[in-house]
């Protein structure tokens, strides 16, 4: 399967592991992963993000509920929330979530975006895990054609001591632990390069102590939400 397909299973499998009830997905983009996770029966609230509303409402008609999801209304209820906003903003609608992923979003960063986006994060949007996907500098090598970047609106691309030394900080600094992995395999032979895209896997290491701080007051929001959907 391509790449992006790999990058999603992952945040699925994770899904199907630990059973979050509330995912956020920063940088969301056209939603394609949102889309995917609303089959997971496990979810209950599944919020996006994006600096980019356009590209949000896209394909946004796929998220809206289909006859099926009426037929059987014991089943469970699931809200999803679209935002724009970005993850250098702090948003209480951003609160109390159990799974906030990041796929593919740091390195289309700017410098100070970056800086700010741990204490946003992992500070506070604070869920019991993170998952962090980005480039690994390394292969592209075995990309051909690739001489900077593999993308033009990339700001930087990481080796996995860069991402790794990064990572460990930043869970460091806010009481995570945090695991490496990663999606596409390189060939036989190549294997000191390591996977094509590189994953962090961020857990909390003490459990919630707070309830959820939520939002009431919308001149505090710092994102404008785009769509909201209940079924
Ligand atoms: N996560 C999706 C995926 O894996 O297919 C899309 C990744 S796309 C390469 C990066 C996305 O990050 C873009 O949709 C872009 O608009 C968004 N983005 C860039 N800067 C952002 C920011 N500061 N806050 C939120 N989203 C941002």
């Amino acid at each position: 399967p391509p790449l992006y397909k790999q990058r999603y299973e992952f945040v699925k499998d994770l899904v199907r592991k630990y059973k979050p009830k509330r995912v956020a997905d920063l940088g969301c983009a056209d939603c394609t992963l949102l889309w995917m996770l609303k089959f997971c029966s496990c979810i209950e609230v599944l919020a996006g993000l994006d600096i980019c509303a356009t590209v949000m409402k896209e394909k946004m008609h796929r998220l809206t509920p289909l006859p099926a999801d009426y037929l059987d209304p014991s089943e469970r209820s699931l809200t999803v929330t679209l935002h724009q906003g970005s993850v250098a903003h702090k948003d209480s609608c951003m609160l109390g979530f159990d799974l906030v992923t990041c796929i593919e979003l740091i390195e289309h960063l700017q410098e100070a975006e970056v800086e700010k986006f741990p204490e946003v994060v992992f500070g506070f949007m604070a869920p019991s895990m993170v998952v962090i996907s980005t480039p690994n500098a390394e292969f592209n090598t075995l990309l051909p054609g690739v001489t900077i970047f593999r993308h033009p609106d990339h700001k930087f691309e990481w080796d996995r001591a860069q991402f790794q030394s990064w990572a460990q900080d930043t869970a460091k600094r806010y009481d995570y632990s945090v695991e490496f992995t990663g999606v596409g395999n390189p060939p036989a032979g190549m294997e000191d390069v390591g996977f094509c895209t590189q994953i962090g896997v961020f857990v909390k290491k003490y459990p919630q102590t707070r309830e959820p701080v939520k939002c009431e007051k919308p001149n505090e929001a710092a994102y404008k939400t785009v769509s909201t959907l209940s079924f």
